[in-house]
């Protein structure tokens, strides 16, 4: 059995619980590859996963579903060609042959798992993954940002791009835009040339929020930021929403719209109930929509939008694999901007 270096979790509780192991090293099944892993993002559903507050999770798994590597072996039905291939993962492990999956829609396979919740994952030195889930990366892009291009940013293209298909010239709300979500969508709407209107309830994150092209920012500390975006869009309202809050935002986000406009809910701060207006969706014809994840082609797009310089991801810190705890301490204590990304051992 040949050990690797590998961060677990050895109960559920604070981040002191992530502690430096070693574990045997996956074996590629035959439809498999090993990937030596360059660098992993730490995503708040990771820290929720240590925290006990995801079911299903076990303490003792290797967390982490954002990962960047390379192809150090195959299984015996994939072509040796592909050992060497820079990569990233795709986090679900989905079925391939059901209608979703056969239509491009992995994000609805309801056959699939997130990688990591049942072990596998990234704060270690391999991992092992069906071949179809490792999706070459562009050449001259970094492991360091490679490895943000599934869950951030593909979350924000399937978004932006795929639910509300904002095209140029569409006028785009962004709620809770200083967060991880809302800062990447701003440059994935910008990259088709819409028009970018960020909410934000303190002047805290103003600076970050333009550096990621929002053309207007509005500070609303007490969320009734309708008024001023009917004012900037000489009362037209805005196309699409992209609510990451949703909790005292979905009413004034509802009224900031402009006809037929598209409403794209990500974000479930509150966990509670929200009251809409039916007369309102009526009248504008608004249409809502739910989105999460991202598909194959969504993860694809992201690499593209990395390796161009479309999307630049915010990374307040890299940290070497051993200090994980520490990410999750400044994430839950919210002392970064940006993404956390492991590298080095
Ligand atoms: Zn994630
Ligand atoms: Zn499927």
């Amino acid at each position: 059995m040949t050990l690797m270096k590998a961060v677990t979790f050895r109960d559920f509780g604070g981040p002191e619980m992530l502690q430096l192991t070693e574990v045997a090293r996956p074996e590629p099944g035959p439809s498999d590859v090993l990937i030596r892993i360059h660098a992993a993002g730490i995503c708040y559903h990771d820290v929720l996963s240590r925290a006990g507050k995801i079911p299903r999770d076990k303490p003792g798994q290797i967390l982490g579903h954002e990962i960047a590597g390379e192809i150090a072996a195959v299984g015996s039905n994939v072509s040796p060609d592909r050992i060497g291939e820079r990569v990233v993962i795709y986090q679900r492990l989905f079925c391939g042959q059901c209608p979703y999956c056969l239509a491009g829609r992995q994000d609805l396979c309801r056959n699939s798992r997130v990688l990591g919740e049942n072990g596998g994952g990234g704060y270690a030195e391999f991992t092992c993954v069906p071949a179809q889930n490792a999706i070459q990366m562009p050449d001259g892009l970094d492991m360091t940002t490679a490895a943000l291009a599934v869950c951030p940013i593909g979350t924000s293209v399937r978004a932006a791009l795929g639910v509300a298909k904002i095209g140029p010239g569409d006028k785009v709300l962004v709620t809770g835009s200083g967060g991880g979500l809302g800062l990447h969508q701003i440059q994935v709407a910008k990259s088709v040339n819409a028009h970018v209107i960020a909410v934000t309830s303190s002047d805290e994150k103003v600076d970050v929020i333009k550096q990621a092209g929002a053309d207007e920012v509005i500070i609303s500390p007490d969320l009734k930021f309708s008024r001023e975006v009917w004012r900037l869009t000489a009362k037209q309202g805005v196309d699409v929403v992209l609510e990451n809050v949703v909790t005292n935002t979905f009413g004034e986000s509802l009224r900031s719209t402009a006809q037929n406009a598209k409403v794209v809910v990500l974000g479930n701060i509150g966990t509670r109930p929200v009251e809409v207006d039916p007369g309102l969706l009526i009248v504008r014809r608004i249409r809502i929509a739910g989105s999460g994840n991202a598909t194959y082609a969504d993860v694809r797009r992201s690499l593209h939008l990395l390796a161009t310089g479309a999307v630049k991801p915010f990374i307040g810190r890299v940290l070497p694999f051993p200090d994980v705890g520490q990410g999750h301490a400044l994430m839950e204590q919210k002392a970064v901007v940006g993404r956390v990304v492991l590298s080095g051992w």
